[in-house]
């Protein structure tokens, strides 16, 4: 994507190719209007599509563009918030509804995975969070009571059934989550955008939404090579949003993230890791995470953002990071390096707003949008079908409202990282 192989790195190189989707040119009308092709805004246009809505999405780049294209692939349930804590941040109405709704989100991805048969390495096989040290293990433990009560299928396991599931390290125990999985990213996303345009919607690339105005009832979004006028609008453009009103453009604070990833490894040091193939991150603050791809790479990434001065400093701490875990990979570096913008809110929790008449935005997955994009997307749909009204959407409607010293914090999180990542293991 751009010829760039640190925007999207493997993922380009490994996702089946996306057909053609033409800039917008010239004025069009359609029932919806949709603004970004990452998981929420194609998996809105997908649903739409199916209940046999007009739908154009206008994508600035090319679908995946975004966090979308560029992330891990772990298919998680639920969101960092400890499940307890939901309904006290979110009230007795909307705590629980989104803990069913995200608890519920990953089966629900690898549902539509098979309902359009979509190619893109989907692996339903559970995630590992990993605990460092005895705080991070109490953490785990308290995340897996909490799941456990309300029936999930976690185990917290031990440090002894950790090492052999990952098949090294040394952490304290870990959190197995059976509802989760990974994917190729970049692969669920263009398979969704097929199963948009089999449905019938449009998807323009190279369409950056350049203005939005009302004209009458109707909502009209400007591209440099034409307009679309609807009387639904839904913005899912998250961090790499480039329109929309102000405070909405300024409610996240931007976390780099980076991925590489290794050739496929021989087959007797692939048998070692990860047998089950789980994806893997762990419990510290600048954290870590590891995961297999189908051709038996292994994806390792953290906090960190891959251009100059610092491309040096993630890459050779994610070397050492990488062997010190798996010593069995000495001598192996990667092939593949690439990153993406995390968009982070205060509390971690997504946003919804209601930013005009039939217009509706939700985002802030906080690293965590695979399946929330893909439900979010789907209650969107059901909302300008007119089948979920406002008080029924999983989050409370809330005011588009800018983040103090937002670039500032940003920039604080990419030089924590650097620094974390020079002194980790000299300290
Ligand atoms: C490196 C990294 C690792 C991550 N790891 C994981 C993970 O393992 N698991 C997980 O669940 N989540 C993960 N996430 C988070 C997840 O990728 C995001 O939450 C999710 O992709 C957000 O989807 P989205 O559709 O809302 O936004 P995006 O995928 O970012 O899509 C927004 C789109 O809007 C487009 N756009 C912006 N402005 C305009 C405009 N004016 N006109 C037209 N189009 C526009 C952009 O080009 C972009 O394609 C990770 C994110 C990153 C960056």
């Amino acid at each position: 994507m751009l010829n760039d192989p640190r925007s999207h790195g493997l993922w380009e190189k490994t996702a089946p190719p996306m057909p053609a989707t033409p800039p917008l040119a010239g004025p069009a009308e359609a029932d919806v209007v949709v603004v970004g092709g990452g998981f929420t805004g194609i998996s809105a246009a997908l649903h739409l599509a199916e209940a046999g809505r007009r739908v154009i999405l206008l994508e600035a780049v090319e679908v995946g563009f975004g966090a979308s294209g560029r992330n891990v692939g772990l298919v998680n349930a639920g969101l960092w918030t400890m499940p307890d804590e939901m309904p006290r941040v979110l009230g007795p109405v909307h705590g629980p509804r989104l803990l069913d709704l995200l608890g519920g989100a990953p089966a629900e991805v690898f549902a539509l995975v098979r309902r359009h048969g979509i190619d893109c390495e989907a692996v339903p096989n559970g995630t590992l969070h990993c605990a460092v040290g005895p705080a991070g293990l109490a953490e785990l433990a308290e995340r897996a009571r909490q799941w456990g009560r309300r029936g999930a299928p976690v185990t917290l396991l031990d440090a002894a059934e950790t090492r052999q599931r990952l098949g090294g390290g040394t952490y304290a125990g870990a959190l197995l989550d059976r509802r989760a999985g990974t994917l190729q990213p970049l692969a669920y996303v263009r398979g969704l955008a097929r199963a948009a345009l089999r449905a019938g919607a449009q998807i323009h690339g190279r369409s950056p939404v350049t203005e939005i105005s009302r004209q009458g009832p109707d909502w009209v979004a400007t591209t440099p090579g034409g307009r679309v006028r609807a009387p639904w609008l839904v913005l899912a453009t998250d961090a790499y949003n480039s329109a929309g009103p102000e405070g909405l453009r300024r409610e996240q604070v931007i976390l780099p993230y980076f991925n590489m990833a290794t050739p496929p490894l021989p087959e007797a040091i692939r048998a070692t890791i990860l047998p089950g193939r789980e994806g893997c991150w762990d419990t510290r603050p600048v954290l870590s995470s590891f995961r297999p791809d189908a051709a038996g790479r292994l994806v390792f990434g953290s906090v960190g953002q891959l251009t100059q001065p610092e491309f040096a400093v993630h890459r050779d701490w994610a070397m050492r990071a990488m062997h010190r875990i798996f010593p069995q990979l000495r001598g192996i570096g990667f092939e593949e390096h690439w990153f993406g913008r995390i968009g982070l809110t205060p509390d971690h929790l997504p946003r919804l707003h209601l930013p005009g008449p039939q217009a509706i935005s939700i985002s802030g997955y906080n690293g965590r949008g695979i399946g929330p994009g893909t439900v979010f997307g789907k209650a969107i749909a059901a909302h300008v079908l007119g089948e979920l009204p406002a008080e029924a959407l999983p989050l409370p409607v809330s005011e588009a409202r800018a983040v103090p010293l937002r670039w500032a914090k940003g920039q604080g999180y990419r030089a924590g990282a650097v620094a974390q990542h020079l002194l980790a293991d000299r300290l």
